[in-house]
């Protein structure tokens, strides 16, 4: 399975979302534990949606 579809699997982990059927809990952290690129977009992603968070808070707290 190519990366792209672990980074989708990935990308609606961070999202709080069910994970796609191709790509159960298990496979997603098994290819995580052997692609350190994965990991690291992982951790952008991440940030980016925290980030994305306290702006959302910031917008809502000026309104
Ligand atoms: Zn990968």
């Amino acid at each position: 399975m190519s990366c792209t579809a672990f980074r989708t699997a990935l990308s609606a982990r961070v999202d709080g979302e069910a994970l796609p059927p191709e790509v159960p809990d298990g496979a997603l952290d098994a290819h995580l534990r052997r692609c350190p690129e994965c990991r690291h977009w992982g951790e952008r992603a991440r940030e980016l949606r925290e980030l994305a968070a306290r702006l959302d808070e910031t917008g809502r707290e000026g309104a």
